[in-house]
C-alpha cells in the first residue's frame, strides 16, 4: 500500500497567487509549490482519495491517476472538497464518504453534481478494497470536521485533518501509536483559531507515540521549504510512503 502526498499547502496554497513574500518568490523560483490538501491510497487496483482539493486535475494527471474509487472527506472547506468536481464528464461511481453533518454542507456546494454519497459514523470503522478506516472528530470551529485512521496489514497512519490542539480524549485514543500520523500544522509559530502551529502539533505528536510525523496543511508562514525543513518533518508534495513486508519505506518528490 502506497500513501502519497498530492498536496501539503494551506487553502491559498504557496505561492499565493498575490503574495511575493520569501517564501512564495522562492516557490516560484524553484517551482516547488504547495498544491492543496489530498492524499492518495493506493493498494493494487485499489485508489482512494483523503479530500479533493481545488489542483484535484492536475495532481491527478501529474500522477497519473486515471479511476478512483472512492474518496473520504474530512470536511466541507472549499480547499478539501471543490476539487470533486473535476469527475464531472470524465468519472463516475466515485463513492464519497462522510459523516451525515458533512455530507449534509458539502451537499450545498456540489448542487451542481450527483454523486454517490456513503455516510459513515465517527469511531465506527468501514472497508474499502479491504483496507479499514475509522473518522474520528477534531476541533476546527466553526465547521465539524474529523481525521482518519487507515488500518491495513499491521500498519496505522493517522490523518488529523484540519483542526487545532483541543481535541477529545476519545479521539486522541484513536491518534496513538500511529506508524505514520500526518498532523496540520499551518505555521511555525503563532496561535490560530482553526489550526495547530508546528511546536503544538510536534508535542502531540510526542504524546501520541507516533513512530514517524509528517507536517501538512503547510501556509506561506514558514520559511522557504529547505530551510524550514532543518527544523520541522514538513512534507511536500509528492513525498511517498511504502507499506509492506512490515516496514516503512519513504521517496520524495513527483
Ligand atoms: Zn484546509
Ligand atoms: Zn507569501
Ligand atoms: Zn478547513
Amino acid at each position: 500500500m502506497i500513501v502519497k502526498l498530492l498536496g501539503t499547502g494551506d487553502s491559498p496554497g504557496t505561492p499565493i497567487l498575490n503574495c511575493h513574500c520569501v517564501t512564495c518568490e522562492d516557490a516560484r523560483k524553484r517551482k516547488r509549490e504547495r498544491k492543496r490538501f489530498s492524499i492518495l491510497v493506493k493498494n493494487g487496483d485499489a485508489t482512494i482519495l483523503i479530500d479533493t482539493s481545488p489542483d484535484l486535475r492536475r495532481q491527478l494527471l501529474d500522477n497519473s491517476i486515471e479511476k478512483v474509487d472512492a474518496v473520504i472527506w474530512t470536511h466541507s472547506h472549499f480547499d478539501h472538497i471543490s476539487g470533486f468536481g473535476e469527475f464531472y464528464r470524465v468519472q463516475g461511481n466515485v463513492i464519497a464518504y462522510t459523516t451525515p453533518s458533512i455530507h449534509e454542507s458539502v451537499g450545498k456546494f456540489m448542487q451542481f453534481m450527483e454523486y454517490r454519497k456513503r455516510e459513515v459514523e465517527v469511531f465506527q470503522d468501514f472497508s474499502i478494497h479491504g483496507i479499514k478506516f475509522t473518522l474520528f472528530p477534531v476541533n476546527h470551529p466553526p465547521v465539524d470536521a474529523v481525521g482518519v485512521k487507515i488500518e491495513w496489514n499491521g500498519f496505522k497512519i493517522v490523518i488529523s485533518g484540519d483542526t487545532n490542539v483541543e481535541i477529545g480524549e476519545k479521539s486522541l485514543e484513536e491518534m496513538e501509536n500511529a506508524d505514520l500520523l500526518i498532523i496540520n500544522a499551518i505555521a511555525p509559530s503563532g496561535k490560530f483559531r482553526k489550526h495547530m502551529n508546528a511546536r503544538e502539533a510536534m508535542t502531540l505528536a510526542e504524546r501520541l507515540k507516533a513512530k514517524k510525523v509528517v507536517l501538512s496543511h503547510l501556509g506561506h508562514f514558514y520559511p522557504p521549504h529547505r530551510i524550514a525543513v532543518k527544523n520541522f518533518p514538513l512534507g511536500e508534495d509528492g513525498q511517498t510512503f511504502y507499506f509492506g513486508e512490515g516496514k516503512l519505506d519513504e521517496y520524495f518528490g513527483d
